[in-house]
This record gives structure tokens, C-alpha cells and sequence, in this order.
């Protein structure tokens, strides 16, 4: 079995590691069970994510996966792209051999969390997808969660984009089936376990995994927001050590 984990509200808040997390995932590995790190972070460089995990007290193991690295796997190697996203957008496409310009015509524009978009920014990708490329998005959460309260996240700056240039987007990362295949190609069918702090993005991966779902009320969760929710978790816990030990449990 897997265990499939968010990072951001599961691992980390922000900057600060969540206690317990380094000795729930060297719990899990000591009792056989593989793991998979996914994120919506496609800001980030792999490589930063798997320090910040080192930091955390975790190895990475290889096992990062992104919604940057999701968007990129919808596209052909050889195939032209704009990227209207951060660094990790760029390395996860050129890692897969799409050739990153600044300006269209091109195959597709990606969009994805960067902290300097502007108007130019979102004209260059306007104009893009006006020529005709795709619109892809790494992911459509409508905020990025912080110790200050929410911020604009990726959607938001995805439906700049696709209001501009009056196209639906297609939208990669959790939950939507390119992110899925990803953890697939890894860790097979599963039966696995999803951890995470949102039932909308975590809980549908879930879902399109055919995976439990534990959510965890570390990050964007708390008690409060769970009556009524669409997508019951299988198992609720405070956070990720509470989690592997309650599952660990029986
Ligand atoms: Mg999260």
C-alpha cells in the first residue's frame, strides 16, 4: 500500500514543519508502506521541495510529484510552451522536453502560482492562447492559504487568462486525472491512502485514485468546516502523526 501526502496544511504550514510529520513518514517506511509526496505548489523547484522536506527531517526519496510536472505531462516532448508560472513551471517543462518561449504562437501556455504576475504577464498569455494554443492550468485552487489569512492563488490568475481569451482551461493538479496518473506511474493502483487538508483537492484525488481519504485538520480544514461536506472523509485526524497512528492501528 501507499500513502499519497499533501504537503502544504499536512507536512508544513508555510515556512514551519508540522510536529510529527518526520516520524510519520519514517513510521510508515519502517512498516513497508511506500510514499508519495504531491503538491499544487508549482512554484517551486523539485529540488527546493525535496530540501524543505530534508529540512522537515524527511527524505524525499524521490517521490515529489507536482502540479507543474502534471501540467507538463498533458504535453507532447517537442511541443512549444509559454510559461505563465514560476521557476517550477519552467524546469517541469523542459524536464519533459517542451521548448519554453516568451511569447506565442505556441502549442500551449501554462499557467501556474508566481508571485510577479502582471499585466504584461497576462497579456503575453492572453495573446498565446488568442493564436490558438492551449490553456493549461496547473491548478485551480481560488486561494493560497497563509498564517495572514488567504491570498490569490493559481485559479485566480488562471481565470484572468481564460476570461481574457474566453476559453475554458484545462486544469492538471489535484484533483483532475493528469495528477492522478502521475502517482499512478509511481506507485500503481493502489489500494493506497490520501492524506490531506482539503476534501476538494485531496479528497477528489481520492476519489479518482479509488483511495481512502484522511483528512487531516493541520492546514486549511478545521472541526468547524466538516458538517455537510460533500466528500466524506474515511477518516478525520489532527494531523499526519494521528493519522498514520490511528490507521496504523486498525
Ligand atoms: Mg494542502
Amino acid at each position: 500500500m501507499a500513502w499519497v501526502i499533501d504537503l502544504d496544511g499536512v507536512v508544513w504550514l508555510t515556512r514551519d514543519p508540522i510536529p510529527g510529520s518526520a516520524d510519520a513518514v519514517a513510521e510508515l517506511r519502517a512498516a513497508g508502506h511506500e510514499v508519495v509526496f504531491v503538491t499544487n505548489n508549482a512554484e517551486s523547484r523539485v529540488s527546493e521541495l525535496e530540501a524543505k522536506l530534508a529540512e522537515a527531517g524527511i527524505e524525499a526519496g524521490g517521490a515529489v510529484i507536482t502540479s507543474a510536472q502534471a501540467a507538463a505531462s498533458v504535453l507532447d516532448p517537442g511541443s512549444t510552451a509559454l510559461a505563465c508560472g514560476g521557476p517550477g513551471v519552467v524546469e517541469a517543462l523542459e524536464a519533459r522536453g517542451i521548448t519554453v518561449r516568451s511569447e506565442g504562437p505556441v502549442d500551449a501556455v501554462v499557467v501556474g502560482f508566481h508571485h510577479d504576475f502582471d499585466y504584461a504577464r497576462l497579456t503575453a498569455a492572453h495573446r498565446a492562447v488568442w493564436q490558438g494554443a492551449r490553456l493549461i492550468g496547473t491548478n485551480a485552487d481560488p486561494t493560497l492559504p497563509t498564517p495572514e489569512g488567504p491570498l490569490p492563488g493559481a485559479g485566480s490568475l488562471l481565470a484572468a487568462v481564460a476570461t481574457a481569451a474566453g476559453v475554458e482551461p484545462e486544469v492538471a493538479g489535484k484533483p483532475f486525472p493528469p495528477m492522478a496518473a502521475l502517482v499512478r506511474q509511481l506507485v500503481g493502483d493502489g489500494p493506497h491512502v490520501m492524506v490531506g487538508d482539503r476534501p476538494s483537492t485531496d479528497g477528489l484525488l481520492a476519489v479518482e485514485l479509488g483511495a481512502r481519504f484522511g483528512l487531516v485538520l493541520s492546514g486549511t480544514t478545521d472541526a468547524g468546516d466538516l458538517e455537510g461536506e460533500e466528500h466524506a472523509p474515511d477518516r478525520v485526524a489532527d494531523d499526519l502523526a494521528a493519522m498514520v497512528a490511528a490507521e496504523l492501528g486498525g
